[in-house]
């Protein structure tokens, strides 16, 4: 049977054109040169993904910044989306961008990872963006930051949003490092949006315990370099370098912590699979993995749409 890898690409690219204030790439520029950087290295893993015949692959962009607004990695959306060998791609993204590119992609193999800024972005306009990925049958997530000044907003979108589409709630982080402290009562009301905003409101001891990172899950950075996931910087060789093969198995955790979701999905002992199935780069639990009907009703500022 072929072997399957998830390969989470992050190459130089580090601006953004939204201005969130709890984000260190917020209206961060970079320069032709720069940018071309970026371009570059997206066009030679777009290649090495093309060519590499040895394993099916799913493909998760999980940028510095925003990625999409790039014609860059909209072209190497839809090209990486017509081949067979590779599963599906995946994109972090704030759906700030016109979706005429998407026209070219075969969607059954895109999926979305959507993040709304409620600071940059109306509600109303958000939700139509969903509601056009909706229409073209791309699956997606969305998300926000539970700034507990956010309660309210959360709550809203919550109502607009299909029952079928997961809205999932990432802990705030204070910007010390440390995940806000909920009340019991905030706790409460945040899981009434998200059932599994618990999930997320810890950072996991993970020193030593089995991961599947390093084995079926892979950081790639532009050069290349492969590491094992984003957050542990040792390096497992190249991707193009002659002789890369991906390795079998993999070490214990070598970090103390592990508290993000592209990370601490992979650790078994948490027995993330049966939650999310084969959502799990999307960020879709199966329990919301039907979604997608086209007759289901979607909600806009209090407009029925079919
Ligand atoms: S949209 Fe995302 S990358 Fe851009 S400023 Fe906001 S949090 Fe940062
Ligand atoms: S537990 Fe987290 S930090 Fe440790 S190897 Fe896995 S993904 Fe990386």
């Amino acid at each position: 049977m072929t072997r399957h890898v998830s390969l989470l690409y992050r190459g130089p690219l580090s601006s953004c054109n939204y201005d969130c204030s709890y984000c260190p790439f917020a209206k961060r520029h970079e320069t032709a040169a720069q940018l071309q950087q970026d371009r570059a290295a997206l066009e030679r893993f777009v290649d090495w993904a093309t060519a590499h015949r040895e394993s099916q692959l799913s493909l998760f962009f999980t940028p510095w910044g925003e990625a999409l607004t790039r014609r860059w990695y909209q072209t190497a959306v839809q090209q990486l989306t017509h081949r067979a060998h590779i599963r599906k791609i995946v994109v972090q993204t704030n759906l700030s961008w016109a979706t005429p590119w998407l026209n070219e992609c075969r969607t059954e193999r895109l999926a979305l990872w959507c993040t709304y800024h409620p600071s940059e972005v109306s509600r109303h306009a958000f939700l139509a963006a969903c509601r056009e990925l909706r229409r073209r049958g791309i699956r997606h997530s969305v998300g926000m930051v539970a700034r507990p000044e956010d309660f309210a907003e959360i709550e809203s979108l919550r109502r607009l949003l299909p029952a079928s589409t997961y809205l999932w709630l990432n802990a705030w982080d204070t910007g010390d490092g440390r995940k806000y402290e909920y009340s019991p009562q905030q706790r409460d009301r945040l899981t009434a949006v998200d059932p599994y905003f618990e999930i997320n409101t810890r950072d996991y001891p993970s020193a030593g315990q089995d991961c599947q990172t390093g084995r079926s899950v892979f950081s790639i950075n532009g050069d290349g370099r492969v590491r094992r996931c984003h957050f542990v910087s040792e390096d497992l060789g190249n991707l193009y370098a002659e002789d890369w093969r991906f390795p079998v198995d993999s070490a214990a955790c070598p970090n103390s912590t592990c508290g993000c979701h592209i990370g601490y999905v992979h650790l078994p002992v948490l027995n993330l699979q049966p939650v999310f199935g084969s959502g799990v780069l999307e960020r879709i639990p199966l329990a919301y993995s039907d979604h997608l009907p086209a007759s289901a009703d979607f909600q806009v500022s209090g407009k029925t749409y079919g």
